[in-house]
């Protein structure tokens, strides 16, 4: 089991490398809201939390930018 659905799939699928080149940027944890951490050297961009955000919180207060 994995440490979220991605790695989850990643090792269901047998995935053991990437073949994606580039570098990878490091970002600090970001732990201050009590329901959730963002660690963004895991973010793939899919979009789900400005999704979430936007269309369940109804706050649509975060999207992606640069
Ligand atoms: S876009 Fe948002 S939900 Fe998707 S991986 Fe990145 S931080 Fe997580």
């Amino acid at each position: 089991m994995g440490h979220c659905k991605l790695q989850d799939d990643a090792y269901h699928y047998g995935v053991k490398k990437s073949d994606l080149k580039g570098e990878m940027k490091q970002f600090r944890l970001e732990a201050t809201n009590p329901f959730y951490e963002r660690d963004m050297t895991k973010c793939i961009l899919c979009g789900k939390c400005v999704r979430v955000c936007s269309e369940i919180n109804g706050a649509g207060v975060i999207d992606f930018a640069y």
